[in-house]
């Protein structure tokens, strides 16, 4: 067992398990996805904290206690079309690959969507597609989804994923202020049915695009 498996264990039993997920695939999913590729190489010592690490252009690299939460809660099988919004550094992608065939991600900036490609093809993942643009369109041409995770804080819900979500489907989006939001899973019930449930507390980057947050001056 290499020393980046070890921590990868020990993070999985302290700060995943511990904490109420127990989905045995979502374990596994987690337990196998290297996450210190995904992290600079300055942070890899870092990379098994159950905290968010900066990845550049003032984004970050997810909580793995919050990937796996909202891995969870979509409730994934094996045939199901996923949708993730906001590709990041790749790594929410490589546990979703773990767990289903089709994925399709879309970041907005070019250079994240690069690097994450460059990682996900180097640990077998290349069944996922990215594409470069505004994620609060969503990917009408690839819909409906079976799932969709949105992993930047969207200002309110936004309609477009509840209406690219097919009959059954589970939308997890982190919904509120700058100051934190609250974590919501949409389920599609009917054609015009909708559940709507709060499942925590967590803070995002914002969600920026022409359904979410304006870009702030740099
Ligand atoms: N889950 C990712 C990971 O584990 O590395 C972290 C994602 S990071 C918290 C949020 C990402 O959403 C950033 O890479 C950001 O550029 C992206 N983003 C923000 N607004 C977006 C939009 N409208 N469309 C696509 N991506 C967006």
């Amino acid at each position: 067992m290499t020393d980046f498996t070890r921590a990868r264990q020990t993070m999985v039993d302290r700060h995943i398990k511990p904490r109420g997920i127990d989905d045995p695939q979502v374990l596994a999913a987690i337990l196998k996805v290297p996450r210190h590729l995904f992290v600079e190489d300055a942070l890899r010592g870092q990379a098994y904290g159950d905290y968010a690490l900066p990845i550049g252009d003032k984004q970050t690299i997810s909580q793995p206690y919050i990937v796996a939460l909202m891995t969870a809660a979509l409730q994934l099988k094996k045939g199901d079309r996923v949708l993730e919004i906001g590709t990041g550094s790749g790594y929410q992608t490589a546990v979703l690959a773990q767990m289903v065939n089709r994925i399709f991600s879309i970041e907005r900036l070019p250079q994240l969507a690069r690097r994450a490609r460059k990682i996900l093809d180097s640990i077998s993942c290349a069944h996922v597609q990215i594409r470069v643009g505004d994620g609060t369109l969503g990917w009408p041409e690839e819909a409906p989804f079976d799932a969709i995770i949105v992993t930047a804080g969207a200002p309110d819900m936004v309609d477009v994923y509840c209406r690219q979500l097919a009959p059954g489907g589970r939308l997890i989006i982190p919904v509120g202020g700058a100051g934190g939001q609250q974590l919501r899973r949409v389920t599609r019930i009917s054609a015009d049915q909708f559940h709507e449930e709060d499942l925590a507390d967590c803070r995002f980057v914002p969600l920026i695009g022409r359904g979410g947050w304006p870009e702030s001056p740099s």
